[in-house]
């Protein structure tokens, strides 16, 4: 494996293109107010609903065709198993997505519907990773990871590109960090054009993995709990690769946000522009309060970076509600 450069950036647009879209920078103007030129980079806008696609689609497309046949598997059944079976699909090979018995049965009707076979194993989902490492051991199918791994970097890196062109004078960008595949793909092709743009990583406080590990120097594990920003939950791997040195090397800030601030910023984002956002997608909105807006330059690129809620809870959090707030780590609130 190599190093993700600007030039595997390029190729990873390449070879998504046709699987992934090219998503639109739209200006928010009610969020924004006089002072920022606040553009958001609308990955909602994915046929699958999230940026995981961009990464997903691209290891998928530098497999063989043999490998591709053969199979991809993951053991996600949120965005990056929508990502990994509907990519698949387009480039004609096999998904295979391991899950634990306890998966929502409308988690698993989405992952079949986009054409995937599914592998219910055992109760956690390190039962399910660990099916997913008998595929590739015994039956050579190839795994897709959700985040640490170059070519699902560099294919998350694409955002980048489309951000340096359509806003080229931009300053600052703001992206949902969790295990940091999204954020470094960002920051090295924001870098490689000016090293002046400031990149922000934004987590919540509930599983903010990658922001203990930086603080500790090293991968370490945080304890994890109830958030309406589910797709930042997870670890980033005691054994990480290529996240972890990345996000310490090109990330200028990260930002811890509470259960509160994740439900305001999803409520903003839909009643003053009207664009619907899960929790995770919406954490960069948060930002945008006084407390840290001196974090903020002028001109602002947020990613917003899925939309994988389903309405009736989007519903009770558009009414006011915080569905995670008090029940657990009420503390942080
Ligand atoms: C996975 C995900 C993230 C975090 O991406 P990482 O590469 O793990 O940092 C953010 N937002 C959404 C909607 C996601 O699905």
């Amino acid at each position: 494996m190599t190093d993700v450069t600007l030039q595997s950036i390029y190729e990873a647009r390449r070879a998504i293109q046709g699987v992934a879209c090219r998503t639109p920078l739209v200006p928010a103007h009610r969020l924004g107010g006089d002072e920022l030129d606040l553009r958001l980079k609308l990955e909602t806008a994915q046929p699958t609903g999230a940026f995981k696609l961009r990464g997903a689609a691209n290891a998928a497309a530098r497999l063989s065709a043999e490998a591709l046949r053969r199979g991809v598997v993951c053991a996600s059944t949120g965005n990056h198993g929508r990502a990994v079976a509907y990519a698949a699909r387009r480039l004609g090979g096999r998904a295979v997505v391991c899950m634990s018995s306890l998966v929502p049965q409308n988690k698993l009707d989405a992952i079949r519907a986009l054409g995937a076979e599914t592998r219910i194993v055992g109760e956690s989902q390190d039962e399910a990773q660990v099916e997913v490492e008998r595929l590739v051991a015994e039956d050579g199918l190839s795994e897709i990871p959700p985040f640490d791994h170059p070519d699902v970097i560099a294919g998350q890196g694409t955002i980048g590109l489309e951000l340096l062109e359509d806003f080229p004078d931009l300053d600052t960008v703001v992206v949902p960090l969790s295990g940091g595949g999204l954020i470094a793909g960002i920051a090295r092709a924001v870098k490689s054009a000016s090293p002046a743009i400031r990149v922000i990583g934004v987590s919540t406080q509930r599983g903010a993995a990658m922001h203990a590990s930086l603080e500790a120097g090293r991968p370490v594990e945080v304890r994890e709990e109830p958030t309406l920003a589910d797709s930042l939950g997870g670890g980033i791997g005691l054994a990480n690769r290529w996240t972890f040195a990345m996000v310490r090397d090109l990330v200028d800030d990260t930002v811890l946000v509470s259960e509160a601030e994740i439900a305001a910023a999803m409520r903003r984002l839909f009643l003053e522009e009207s664009w619907v956002a899960e929790g995770g997608g919406a954490v960069g909105v948060a930002l945008l309060q006084d407390r840290h807006r001196a974090r903020l330059g002028r001109r602002v690129a947020m990613v917003i970076s899925g939309r994988g809620i389903d309405m009736a809870m989007f519903r009770r959090v558009v009414d006011g509600e915080v569905p995670f707030g008090t029940a657990i780590g009420a503390s942080y609130d």
